[in-house]
């Protein structure tokens, strides 16, 4: 098996992670950080995005791990005194492959055109003012949105910046993309929808930037500026994200678990 490790670079993290090469040598893994099969993630959520982030081109060929060494984590489900049991079960067993949907943008520019795939969300804010866009599902006008921003989701994403601003949970089985809203304005002249919206795998919206304005996006943990995007096309993305289940971990359980038992 050939594998990569990234860590948060915390002294827990690391020494986990040096302690990780060191089981893994003793059971015959080969370290490739280029083109691993498994890729173990050692922090948080944020370090797994991280993770999915290096390795994002070869996301059809590598399945994750990930080792929690702080709260318990959404993609991160190992703790770090499994340490020991986790390399035992990856020499022994063969693991259950999960597939979570993706979501994909399409930037377009007057010059270029960008394409990004994100785990948990993209946003859309304005800098300077409120962002004003026109959104089009399936390329028809659906509404003209005024407000704080917008936050586009996948399945396994619904449970991150989605649910602090009211959208719903959808189980990861689920190929959509979850379209909702930060603070819009909703007054006599201003209506957007007001709830959140789940787009299926076969749809696309567009977000369409109708004046010139400096517009943050965000990809999960990364943060981009621009002043000359015209429209941003969302999908669900043709790709999917393979996590390496060496025993079950229910998404209802995992919500539970990060939410009400506390
Ligand atoms: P961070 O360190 O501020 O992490 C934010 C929190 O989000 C952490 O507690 C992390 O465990 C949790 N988280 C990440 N993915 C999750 C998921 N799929 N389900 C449940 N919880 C999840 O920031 P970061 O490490 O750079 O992570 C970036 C993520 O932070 C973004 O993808 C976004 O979802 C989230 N975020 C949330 C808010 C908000 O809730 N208001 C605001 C900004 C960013």
């Amino acid at each position: 098996m050939k594998y990569a490790v990234i860590d948060r670079g915390d002294t827990l993290s690391q020494s986990l992670a040096e302690q990780f090469h060191q089981l893994a040598k003793e059971r015959g893994f080969i370290r490739n950080d280029e083109m691993p099969d498994i890729v173990v993630s050692i922090g948080g959520d944020g370090t797994l995005l991280q993770a999915f982030h290096r390795y994002f081109e070869q996301v059809a060929d590598v399945s994750f791990v990930g080792i929690h060494t702080g709260h318990l984590g959404f993609y991160a489900d190992w703790q770090a005194n499994e340490l020991h049991e986790l390399v035992t079960m990856m020499a022994e067993q063969t693991p259950q492959i999960v597939r979570y949907p993706l979501a994909e943008i399409q930037v377009e520019t007057p010059e270029h055109c960008f394409k990004y795939l994100a785990l948990n969300e993209f946003t859309l804010k304005g800098v300077d003012a409120t962002l004003v866009v026109q959104i089009n599902v399936n390329d028809e006008l659906f509404e003209m949105f005024r407000g704080d921003g917008i936050v586009i989701s996948t399945p396994s994403g619904s449970t991150a910046y989605n649910k602090s601003v009211g959208g719903a949970i959808v189980h990861p089985y689920i190929e959509s993309l979850q379209i909702a809203e930060i603070a819009s304005i909703n007054n006599r002249v201003y209506r957007t929808l007001g709830s959140s919206l789940l787009l299926p795998a076969h749809h696309h919206c567009d977000i369409i930037s109708k004046k010139e304005q400096r517009l943050l996006l965000t990809i999960d943990h990364l943060s981009i500026q621009r002043s000359d995007i015209h429209s941003i096309r969302c999908s669900v993305g043709t790709k999917k994200v393979s996590f390496a289940r060496y025993r079950p971990l229910p998404f209802w359980k995992r919500v539970r678990d990060a939410f009400i038992d506390i």
